[in-house]
């Protein structure tokens, strides 16, 4: 049994289908969790919780994505509003997804960092883990976490990691997980896969990043939390493991980061 560590249930991608079905699809196909991400608190917080409550298995996360960190709703959330909200509810288990995206630059940069710190620091405040996405910005990132984090028992995870291999390295070193999507079932993907070969085992998470992303052989096609076990298999038998030693292993880590889902 496969846990999506990172998924977009209530994104409208999914032809339509409503997030229970999808779901209810996933627990039918070898999930036994999942945790829908969320991207604009302003926008989403009350449809995730609801989404969340539905199901003993599916937790959320309350942050704003970097896509959207220039937004006047999303900043005007204060850090101690954050600290609250992330503290609001039992089914709230991370904070994210915050980071930096060089690669859309959707928002300004100087908002993206702002924004970040201010998730990192309500990290600090709660306990809880930081979910971050980042895309050509490695060393703006490792810097803004190793400023605000570093010493700090700051936790987290890097989400669909698909930076250059030294910046996990770095992340391993402040004690983050790094979070596997479908991308590493592509064929161009070698770096990525030699990281995955390398990982330790106590480290690596898999998601699916749903409905983005479909792992190769549905590549091009909508994503789906069950073919979180498309890219969990690739990535067993990579590192020469048995699928179901590999979906235990990757089980307990996610319950080790995520601790608030495991009570
Ligand atoms: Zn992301
Ligand atoms: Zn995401």
């Amino acid at each position: 049994m496969w846990i999506d560590s990172h998924c977009h249930l209530n994104h409208s991608n999914f032809e339509g289908l409503p997030p229970s079905e999808i779901a209810e699809q996933a627990f039918s196909n070898g999930v036994d969790g999942m945790v829908t991400i969320c991207c604009r608190i302003s926008e989403e917080l009350p449809q995730l919780l609801n989404i969340a409550k539905a199901h003993d298995k599916i937790w959320c996360s309350v942050g704003t994505h970097p896509h959207d960190a220039g937004h006047e709703n999303e900043r005007a959330i204060s850090e101690e509003e954050l600290v609250r909200l992330a503290t609001s509810d039992e089914k709230i288990v991370g904070i994210g997804e915050s980071g930096l995206d060089y690669f859309y630059d959707y928002a300004p940069r100087d908002q993206q960092q702002e924004s970040f710190r201010k998730h990192i620091r309500a990290c600090i405040k709660t306990g809880l883990p930081l979910i971050v996405h980042t895309r050509d910005a490695e060393e703006d990132t490792i810097q803004i976490m190793r400023e605000e984090g570093e010493g700090k028992g700051l936790r987290g995870v890097m989400h669909c990691f698909s930076s250059q291999n030294w910046l996990a390295d770095a992340a391993m070193e402040m004690g983050f997980y790094i979070s596997l999507s479908g991308i590493v079932t592509f064929k161009k993907s070698i770096e990525l896969q030699e990281l995955a070969k390398r990982l330790p085992a106590d480290r690596i998470l898999v998601e699916t990043d749903a409905p983005f992303l479909a792992p190769a052989p549905h590549r091009g096609k909508m994503n789906r939390p069950e073919y979180v076990a498309r890219t969990g298999e690739f990535v067993a038998q990579l590192r020469g493991e048995e699928p179901q030693d590999f979906a235990a292993q990757t089980t307990q880590n996610f319950f080790k980061l995520f601790d608030k889902a495991a009570e």
